[in-house]
């Protein structure tokens, strides 16, 4: 009887251990409770005495009393604490066009083959001519800047008296140049008003890459040494906010948003401008909702929004995000654009998917202002100033 005894009693004891091997397990594996804390080297059960003078003692585990059958507890590991994303440092703006070239060059050089392989062509005679008029048309530059081209390139090769390569090339650079803008002010003004930021507002129709291109900017402001902070005011989409909040972490730039889908718009830019003036920011960028509903709509609108920012700072720069594989399309957008809210400059995305580069001429020529930016893809800093001379040498390969 006594050994069945004994036997119970070992058999209570091995059992027990094994149950309080796979509780700690189990407890290993759950995650803590959101905030918190997790607790490092304490079991549940592990004994802690009073000490006088307040501070307590924590008895080393496993050192339980005499007689206690409970085997030693084992040091639960802390799960470990989840990896803080580090804060990217974006490289500057400057130069960009000049690295992203190829992608322009890609897209852009079949347009400059063809002219240049007309303009040499053996006989240039009327039906060549058209031919390079409907070529710059295809290409998106609109019917009055390609006549202008044509024209004034058969006044220049009849004076030069030569053809060769190297002259028509210089020649058909000129021109392009001419009716690209060499001298537009392309420059972003981004610079603060004593305590006030500068305010970007991004305008555009969904899809035509305005989150990404508000992101891509952000990215390009802090490479350039500038803090900023972007406003969710297209509150249509929770995507767009999450989008933003995403890429504004990697790079440190706060982001105030609703957490209410259909929020009002104007009320999100206004609460972004006073806490970009609150937290000292450089540039306040907003994303607008883009859906061309009504004229009237959206005019309502982006009217609202400029007119909740200009309480507390001046809006700087109203940027126009237009598709550049759009075409025709893309220009009926954005003359409605341009007549709700006096755009200041486009950003022309996605140029590394076309190979109708002259839309940057049409684009100006419809608005009346110059194209700022270009999107050369999708990564984060594929987005460039624009600069004439280095988009010309894309397209007849200079
Ligand atoms: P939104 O609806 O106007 O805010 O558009 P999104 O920013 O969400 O962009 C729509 C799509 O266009 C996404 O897949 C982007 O990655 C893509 N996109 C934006 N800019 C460019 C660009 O310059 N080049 C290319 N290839 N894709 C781009």
């Amino acid at each position: 009887m006594e050994d069945l005894i004994i036997a119970i009693v070992a058999a209570v004891v091995v059992v027990g251990g094994g149950g309080a091997t796979l509780l700690v397990r189990s407890r290993r594996k759950a995650p803590p409770p959101p905030g918190h804390a997790p607790r490092r080297g304490r079991a549940a059960g592990t004994a802690t005495a009073a000490r006088p003078g307040g501070a307590t003692e924590t008895a080393e585990p496993g050192a339980a009393g005499p007689g206690t059958l409970l085997p030693p507890e084992p040091e639960i590991e802390a799960p470990p604490a989840p990896p803080v994303p580090a804060v990217e440092k974006p490289p500057p703006s400057a130069g960009r066009l000049v690295r992203l070239r190829s992608r322009l060059a890609r897209s852009q050089s079949a347009l400059g083959g063809v002219l240049l392989g007309l303009l040499s062509s053996d006989r240039l005679d009327e039906q060549t001519w058209e031919e390079i008029e409907d070529t710059l048309i295809t290409a998106d530059m609109g019917v009055a800047p390609a006549r202008q081209i044509v024209d004034d390139l058969r006044t220049e090769v009849k004076v030069a008296g030569t053809r060769d390569t190297q002259s028509v090339r210089l020649l058909l650079r000129a021109e392009l140049l001419a009716q690209v803008g060499p001298d537009m002010d392309r420059s972003l003004h981004t610079g603060r008003h004593g305590d006030r930021p500068a305010v970007v507002l991004v305008v555009g129709v969904n899809g035509t890459g305005k989150t990404t291109t508000v992101a891509k900017l952000a990215r390009a402001l802090i490479g350039d040494g500038q803090s900023v902070l972007l406003g969710a005011a297209d509150t249509f989409r929770a995507a767009a906010a999450d989008q933003l909040q995403t890429w504004g972490n990697r790079v440190g730039a706060a982001v105030v948003r609703s957490d209410r889908e259909g929020a009002d718009p104007a009320s999100v830019a206004f609460d972004a401008v006073n806490q970009g003036i609150e937290r000292g920011v450089d540039v306040v960028i907003v994303d607008t909702a883009g859906r061309l509903h009504t004229k009237a709509g959206l005019m309502d609108e982006l009217g609202k929004i400029k007119r909740v920012i200009s309480r507390h700072a001046t809006v700087d720069e109203v940027l126009l995000v237009l598709d550049a594989t759009t075409g025709q399309n893309g220009l009926r957008q954005a003359r409605v654009f341009a007549e709700v809210v006096d755009v200041t400059g486009v950003a022309l995305t996605k140029l590394d998917g076309t190979a109708k580069g002259g839309i940057v001429v049409a684009v100006q020529r419809e608005l009346g202002v110059p194209v700022k930016l270009v999107g050369l893809g999708e990564g984060p800093d594929d987005l460039a100033p624009f600069e004439p001379g280095v988009f010309v040498d894309a397209i007849i390969g200079g």
